[in-house]
C-alpha cells in the first residue's frame, strides 16, 4: 500500500496511508492544504499543499474536496465529519478483509 510521508508537530516524520488524509483545494487552484489526523498524538494538522505535492496525493488515491468560493466559505465550509472519514476508512478495510478471506 501506498505510505505517505509527512511531519507531524509533535512528533515529527510520520508514515500515513491514503485513507488517513484528504486534501481540501481551492476552487480553480492547483494548489491547496491537505488534513490529516496523525495516527500517534490524534493531534488534526493541516499542511499547505503544493502543486506537487496535490499531484502525489491525488495519485495515491487521496480524497479530495474543493472549497468554495471565498465569499460562501463563511456559509458552507464544513470540514469532513468524523463519520465519513470513518466510512471512508471502513471501506478499505472491508476491501482488505475481504482479500484477506478469499486468500484463506
Ligand atoms: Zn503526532
Amino acid at each position: 500500500m501506498t505510505t505517505i510521508r509527512t511531519t507531524c508537530d509533535a512528533c515529527g516524520d510520520i508514515e500515513l496511508v491514503p485513507g488517513d488524509l484528504w486534501l481540501e483545494l481551492e476552487a480553480d487552484e492547483v494548489e491547496g492544504e491537505y488534513i490529516f489526523q496523525c495516527p500517534y498524538c490524534d493531534q488534526t494538522e493541516r499542511k499547505p499543499a503544493s502543486q506537487r505535492v496535490v499531484t502525489i496525493l491525488l495519485a495515491s488515491g487521496v480524497r479530495y474536496e474543493v472549497a468554495p468560493p471565498v465569499s460562501q466559505r463563511s456559509i458552507t465550509a464544513m470540514p469532513i465529519s468524523e463519520a465519513e472519514i470513518l466510512s471512508f476508512a471502513g471501506k478499505l478495510e472491508n476491501e482488505n478483509w475481504s482479500e484477506h478471506l478469499e486468500a484463506g
